[in-house]
């Protein structure tokens, strides 16, 4: 901390000198000295942790989650999951499940393959990327309780958009030596640029393209279409490895 003192503010990106002041350990008293002091160390020790989690490459894995959104599991929530939802949660985030490969790697099998491909059976491959349980649609269930969550959302959306008419702009032309004027687009995004949204959600019965637009047998997960506006909005959603992420 004495250090830090020494070194002084240093500045951040692009932000200008002293945008983000920051408390200075001699001038704090009491209280707020003995935080800084704990922050300090708290830092000190997740450092450590992580460097022994990158370390680790199976067990690490979520160190390489670039852009998965952290899932916060609070007490309320673990105590009624069940006992085996947990387990799963845990063992899968640091890849102990009993996969083919584990259990190759445990001494308690003799081969690592897929028993549905004969395709090396990690982790990744049984959750994610089977080619035969794709097909077979194992991993269907997954995709619409996301794609169902989505759903809702956008409906809710739809429901609670408020449409605002804005007359067709012309096209403003600029003199040399003037600036451009910005234009604002409308508040709250795309929705609120009509009022008799359509949603067509490709769960239950197959999803039909609307005929009158374009007649085709490909069917996105989620075609949200607005007659007045001539607007169509395609949602394709994938569940990816968390490891593909991005
Ligand atoms: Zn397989």
């Amino acid at each position: 901390m004495q250090h830090n003192v020494l070194v002084g503010n240093s500045a951040v990106g692009r932000a200008g000198l002293g945008s983000f002041p920051k408390p200075r350990y001699d001038k704090a008293r009491g209280r707020e000295k003995r935080q800084m002091v704990q922050d300090e160390v708290r830092a000190e020790v997740e450092e450590d942790r992580r460097i022994k989690m990158v370390a680790m490459y199976q067990q690490g894995a979520w160190t390489r989650w670039e852009h998965a959104e952290q899932c916060k599991v609070t007490w309320s929530e673990l105590w009624r999951r069940e006992p085996q939802h947990i387990k799963f949660l845990i063992q899968s985030v640091y890849d102990v499940l009993p996969s083919p490969t584990n259990l190759l790697c445990w001494g308690l099998s003799d081969t690592a393959a897929c028993q549905l491909c004969n395709k090396r059976g990690t982790l990744e491959h049984i959750l994610s990327c089977c080619p035969k349980a794709l097909s077979e649609g194992r991993y269907r269930w997954r995709h619409d309780q996301v794609l169902r969550a989505l759903a809702d959302i956008v409906s809710t959306a739809i429901i609670n958009c408020k449409y605002q008419h804005t007359p067709k702009k012309s096209i403003t032309f600029v003199r040399a030596g003037e600036m451009a004027q910005q234009r604002q687009s409308p508040p709250g995004g795309l929705l609120n640029t009509a009022q008799d949204w359509k949603l067509q959600v490709d769960l239950g019965r197959q999803l039909k393209f609307p005929e009158y637009i374009l007649s085709t047998s490909l069917r996105p997960d989620m075609v949200i279409t607005s007659d007045a506006s001539k607007q169509v909005v395609l949602v394709e959603l994938t569940v990816p490895w968390e490891d593909r992420m991005e």
